[in-house]
């Protein structure tokens, strides 16, 4: 701890106990108690419990071992068990600062979202928890005339493999494989794919900016399941915080069958493209929902001005399934070499051709790729596997993925 930081808390305790003691002093003291090994935070409240007792403390403020805690906070769940007729009230109280649960065997007369003040508690930890303790000397008052609108719940840290459909309040660092932005009813989301070294998860952000590439930590964000099937929503009230570093990501190769089997619904592959399909090429979308148009009208839109697009569709197979690939724009425009104008041009310069087709066999078929993809599902047999990263994969690879092939045969 440089000396920086140490006149960080002296300034700061300097404030808090009203200029009662010097800098100097507190200097001095914050170094003796340092000194003995504690960190800097426990420093703070040791010196504040010394010289301001009876100060009340935010929930956000207490940490182990206190005493003689006087706070204030929102009951948010309350229950009462009684056990060989003993009664012991337990729960969880919070403020804007944080929540911390509770436990006492004094009377509790209280109701989820009243404000009580608490005098003459002391804290400990109890099944790796943070608990505050009532004891039966301590103070307990409902405050009738006094609002706390916000409580701010800590998150908990997950990594993505350790995401359920229940999970809420997550805090997690995670890298953007995987970004598309679209507008829905005036919303800016972003949905894509996050991974870190435990997993992929397909996630979507409402009016956030997450760009592809780049890593960030989350708070607050909450999961939901679908048919089966973990995604990760990150709404106006999750906090996102740009990293400067890379989060790492697992790369680790996951057949077909594995993935159908537990239900993943993004991950790497390894295999060869078998076959391109006639029905790649230049599509026309719906401008708003971006639904593919046979003409001009949407069946949900009516009559619309179409955007143009290019899709490649393929057969995807690693050994252990195959599955019906589709590349969109992105991907066409780095498995061709070519920007979405080029493309075009190349279209309009062979009159007749199934050019698109013929350059995507040129490049792909019979080559061995990972691909970063999310499979849905239809049945055992058949699935769409949707593309967001494909590179030629290497020589040690390559024989490991010979070796599936072969074993299918
Ligand atoms: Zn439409």
């Amino acid at each position: 701890m440089d000396d920086k930081e140490i006149e960080k808390y002296v300034e700061d305790l300097y404030k808090e106990l009203d200029g009662k003691i010097s800098k100097e002093e507190l200097r001095k003291i914050f170094n003796i108690w340092l000194s003995y090994n504690y960190s800097p935070e426990k420093v703070k409240e040791k010196i504040l419990q010394k010289y301001k007792p009876g100060r009340i403390l935010k929930i956000g403020e207490i940490k182990e071992e206190m005493k003689n805690i006087n706070t204030v906070g929102k009951i948010l769940t309350i229950k009462l068990t009684e056990k060989d007729g003993r009664r012991t009230y337990s729960g969880i109280i919070g403020d804007e600062t944080g929540t911390i649960p509770f436990t006492t065997s004094r009377e509790m007369p209280f109701k989820k979202g009243d404000v009580v003040r608490i005098t003459n508690g002391y804290s400990g930890y109890f099944k790796d928890k943070l608990r505050l303790y009532i004891q039966q000397n301590s103070g307990v008052e409902k405050l009738d005339n006094y609002k706390i609108e916000r409580v701010q719940t800590v998150p908990s840290k997950y990594t993505i493999d350790k995401i359920e459909g229940k999970s809420r309040n997550i805090e997690t660092k995670m890298r953007i494989l995987y970004a598309e932005e679209r507008e829905t009813n005036g919303k800016k989301r972003v949905s894509g794919i996050a991974g870190d070294n435990t997993g992929t998860i397909p996630f979507t952000a409402w009016n956030k900016k997450l760009e592809e590439g780049k890593s960030y930590i989350v708070k607050g964000a909450y999961a939901r399941e679908f048919k089966g099937k973990i995604y990760l929503t990150i709404d106006e009230n999750t906090e996102i915080l740009e990293l400067n570093e890379d989060v790492p990501v697992n790369e680790k190769i996951i057949t077909l069958q594995e993935a159908i089997k537990s239900g993943i619904a993004t991950g790497w592959f390894e295999g060869i493209f078998l076959e391109v399909s006639d029905d790649s090429g230049l599509i026309a979308r719906c401008p708003v929902c971006r639904k593919i148009l046979k003409g001009t009208e949407c069946p949900e839109h009516g009559k619309v001005t179409p955007i143009n697009d290019v899709i490649g569709k393929a057969t995807f197979d690693d050994g252990t399934a195959s599955g019906k690939v589709i590349f969109l724009r992105n991907e066409m425009e780095s498995i061709l070499q070519k920007n979405f104008e080029e493309i075009l041009k190349m279209v309009v310069s062979t009159p007749g051709i199934p050019v698109i087709k013929e350059e995507l066999e040129k490049r792909i078929l019979l080559k061995p790729y990972r691909i970063l993809g999310k499979l849905s599902v239809k049945d055992q047999n058949f699935f769409n596997i949707t593309i967001f990263e494909i590179k030629p994969i290497g020589n040690k690879e390559l024989s490991e993925l010979k070796e599936r092939l072969m074993g299918m045969v």
